[in-house]
């Protein structure tokens, strides 16, 4: 019997979820279809009750609704506590299981595919919105030297720091916020633009020598080449888009819900060869 699954957002047309997990699906031989929901903007809960009446089993959450998910869902797993947003439900018998698979989709598409340790690391992760806070646990318990964060609106970034000073556990990272101003002499090995400033094609205000030597420089943005891309090759960095983080968050959603890991590398190709042709 064919189980339904979603991807929920306004807009949703552009989503490239139901092509990534019908490629899962017939990777691992599971009978799904996965549908794109356009919800209306004051009628998110309305959509995931509708769809939960129709017999769906899970469903993906896009913007502007991680909040609402966050919000709406009867249990939550740590890293969606961590996040303080969901990206992906699980419907069951006892109601709705929030998650975020975000950071772990991030941590993967960086240490696995493209072979690069957070581990003793410097790392800036540049924005402070939804996409950085679902990033940040699951980059510190990769073990970086130091994590700064630095956002046009600096108190968004200091906000985080002091949520992560609040907990224990993350004592052995040295975490800091900078303004953009503050980076001047100051070079990383990892650099993550988690910012949506490729999409109206703005320039961040990063210093020039802000790669180290050997640096990667991430970011977040797919489908196109943004300044911060640019920028990042024009100063030596190796550069990667967010299409492997985009496939990784959707593997890890697939697997809770089918209890079976898809391979990711043949997806990724698979973008690839199509954005060539
Ligand atoms: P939010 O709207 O929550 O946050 C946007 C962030 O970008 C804020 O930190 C904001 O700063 C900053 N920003 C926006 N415009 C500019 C600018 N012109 N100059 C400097 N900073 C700017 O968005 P999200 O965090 O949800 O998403 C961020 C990006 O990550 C998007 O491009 C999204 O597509 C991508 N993403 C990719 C995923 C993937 O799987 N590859 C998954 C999730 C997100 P301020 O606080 O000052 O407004």
């Amino acid at each position: 019997m064919t189980d339904f699954y979603a991807v929920i957002g306004n807009p949703i047309e552009h989503s490239k979820s139901p092509v990534i997990h019908h490629a899962f699906a017939q990777l691992t031989h599971q009978d799904i279809q996965y549908e794109r929901v356009l919800s209306p903007l004051d009628g998110f809960a309305e959509t995931v009750h509708g769809l939960i009446s129709h017999g769906f089993k899970g469903a993906n959450v896009t913007v502007p609704f991680k909040l609402e998910a966050f919000a709406m869902a009867n249990r939550l797993t740590e890293r969606a506590q961590d996040a303080g947003a969901v990206n992906t439900l699980i419907f069951d018998a006892e109601g709705i299981i929030g998650d975020n698979t975000d950071g772990v989709g991030l941590v993967r598409d960086i240490t696995q595919n493209i072979g690069v340790s957070f581990a003793g690391k410097r790392v800036l992760l540049i924005g402070a919105g939804g996409a950085s806070e679902g990033v940040l646990h699951p980059i510190l318990a990769a073990y970086p030297h130091l994590l700064i964060i630095t956002n046009r609106t600096l108190d968004k970034a200091l906000n985080m720091v002091k949520r992560v000073e609040a907990r224990d556990e993350m004592v052995f990272v040295s975490v800091n916020a900078y303004a953009f101003d503050d980076l001047d002499g100051q070079q990383f090995d990892i650099v993550i633009n988690a910012t949506s400033a490729g999409l109206s094609d703005s320039q961040l205000p990063l210093p020039s020598g802000i790669f180290a030597p050997y640096a990667l420089a991430y970011d977040m943005m797919y489908g196109r080449i943004t300044p911060f891309m640019a920028f990042a090759h024009q100063h030596g960095a190796t550069v990667f888009d967010g299409l492997g983080m985009l496939i990784e968050q959707a593997a890890e959603a697939f697997s809770l819900w089918r209890g079976i890991r898809p391979p990711t590398a043949p997806v990724i190709e698979m973008f690839k060869q199509q954005a060539k042709a």
